[in-house]
């Protein structure tokens, strides 16, 4: 198996750090999905079940900090636009306990795509109250169609495996 994922998040949920948890040195091996302008290579994840290309798109998340109106609508444009071409499934990482306009924006413009969104909740390790996470991914899951929700932390290396198996099932 082998696809790409769109690793899409507001500035500094930690889209870097579990791109790097992911992506060893084992970098020989490409995907036969031709990599096209849209996208920015962050890396490519190998393991014994096949491979994930991570791709950057860049503009479509690039905004999301700011979390205004119009930032929201070139978002949403550009991913109606085919931003996502060639992707197979949306990577939309969180901060544990955080969701706002933006997360639920990236999340409308990404299912509205088509794409199989999966749910990264991460630096759960920061999480001071851990029972507060199970009220956090029912409110966030409510009403909305994730292809899987994961908790995780990037830093610690927590929680990839699972992801890596929901993941690899999707490309
Ligand atoms: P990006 O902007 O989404 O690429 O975020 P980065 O990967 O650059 O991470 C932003 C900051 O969050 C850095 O200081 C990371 O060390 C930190 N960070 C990322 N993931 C975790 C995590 O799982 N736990 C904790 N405690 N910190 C994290
Ligand atoms: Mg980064």
């Amino acid at each position: 198996r082998a696809g790409h994922v769109a690793v899409i998040g507001r500035p500094n949920v930690g889209k870097s750090t579990l791109t790097n948890a992911l992506v060893g040195a084992k970098v020989s091996i490409v995907s036969n999905r031709p990599q096209t302008t849209r996208h920015r290579l962050l890396g490519i994840a190998s393991f014994e079940a096949g491979q994930l290309v991570l791709v950057d798109t860049p503009g479509l998340h690039r905004d999301q900090g700011k979390s205004t109106a119009s930032a929201m609508h070139r978002m949403m444009n550009r991913a109606a636009r085919g931003a996502l071409e060639g992707v197979d499934v949306a990577a939309l990482v969180v901060q544990a306990g955080r969701w706002d306009e933006a997360d639920a924006f990236a999340y409308e413009a990404l299912s509205n795509a088509g794409l199989p969104v999966v749910l990264i909740v991460n630096q759960v390790d920061r999480l001071k109250d851990k029972t507060a996470l199970l009220p956090y991914l029912a409110k966030v899951s409510e009403g909305r169609d994730f292809a899987g929700v994961h908790p995780i932390s990037a830093l610690k290396r927590n929680g990839l495996e699972a992801l890596v198996e929901t993941l690899l099932k999707l490309v």
